[in-house]
């Protein structure tokens, strides 16, 4: 299939989720269930496995430019699918050019800082993709919804106002805004479970002993502040859904829809940035052409006599 058409069917994938401008989002006009009308896990399979290819010649190109980097960002509730859906999407790059930090609780170094240190930390550098597993979001999200987190992050009580979330949300804005002028592109996944589907699997989690170790009692503990996260989501994407960072919410009921949707996301963003190998000018091709013949003729000579190997 010609790559227009599939550009065409990857958009198709895309469009109904992506967030542009946050004005008037609102959440519930998602649906955590939506496939796009497609049914089969083998042909979302077909498609993601073609998509996985793709990315990775598009990475290869991005690796070889070296002028743009990327950075996806993945927030959700637990058990929505965010380490899988790395997994997945991610299986044909070449990890020279990707890494991956996941950020849990801050250390006490950290919380030294003003917020967004330790995610400058980790931004990708030209050429690379930075995949950020929870990000500067959970500023405004566990510790929203959790404000006695907020008092241990040693601000001066006089900065401490009910302004600091509209605040913050302005400043993560502008920064994503700053990076996106230096040739960071940035990408945002709100994997978008429901609230039954996430039992489903904390359930899974229990009865199945492989998979134990995921489970942890405090995600139980999380789920009771449910509707104060998705408000919480909800503002986020608003002040921050922008054409040149936008938010994806994708529904994440359906594992494999999920990846799907990420993949094509991301293909057609890598795709929209023209890439290519550097081209070689005129002089750099002359040096080619002369380490070429060197090389041949060194084969010419042969293998060193005997009586050199033996000294
Ligand atoms: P998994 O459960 O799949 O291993 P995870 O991302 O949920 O992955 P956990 O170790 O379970 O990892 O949880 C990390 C915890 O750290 C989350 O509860 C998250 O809300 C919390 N966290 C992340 N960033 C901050 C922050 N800036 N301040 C306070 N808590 C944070
Ligand atoms: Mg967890």
């Amino acid at each position: 299939m010609p790559r227009k058409e599939i550009l065409k069917e990857t958009r198709r994938l895309t469009e109904p989720f992506v967030v542009t401008n946050g004005k008037g989002f609102r959440l519930k006009d998602f649906d955590p269930r939506e496939t796009r009308g497609l049914i089969e896990k083998g042909e979302a399979a077909q498609l993601l496995e073609r998509g996985v290819r793709w990315l990775a010649e598009e990475q290869d190109m991005l690796y070889a430019q070296d002028r743009w980097s990327v950075l996806l960002v993945f927030q959700a509730m637990d058990a929505a699918g965010k380490d899988s859906t790395i997994k997945h999407v991610m299986s044909g790059i070449n990890p020279q050019g990707c890494y991956v930090s996941s950020f849990k609780v801050p250390s006490k170094e950290e919380l030294e800082h003003d917020f967004l240190w330790r995610y400058v930390k980790r931004l990708p550098e030209r050429g690379c993709i930075g995949i950020f597993n929870r990000s500067y979001y959970e500023e405004v999200l566990v510790v929203r919804v959790h404000q006695d987190i907020l008092a241990h992050q040693m601000l001066p009580p006089e900065l401490v106002s009910e302004r600091i979330w509209d605040e913050r949300l302005t400043e993560i804005a502008n920064f994503e805004d700053y990076l996106t002028r230096q040739g960071t592109v940035v990408l945002k996944f709100f994997l978008h479970v429901s609230k039954e589907e996430q039992k489903k699997r904390f359930l899974e989690r229990l009865d199945q002993p492989d998979k134990n170790w995921k489970f942890s009692p405090s995600d139980i503990h999380e789920r009771q502040y449910w509707d104060d996260y998705m408000a919480a989501f909800e503002e986020a994407i608003r002040a921050t859904a922008s054409k040149r960072a936008p938010w994806f919410v994708v529904p994440a009921d359906n594992k494999w829809f999920t990846r799907l949707v990420v993949a094509a996301a991301i293909v057609e963003t890598l795709e929209r940035l023209d890439l290519h190998y550097p081209r070689v000018d005129a002089q750099k091709k002359v040096g080619l052409a002369t380490a070429r013949t060197a090389l041949l003729q060194e084969k010419k000579q042969g293998a060193p006599s005997a009586r050199t190997r033996k000294a």
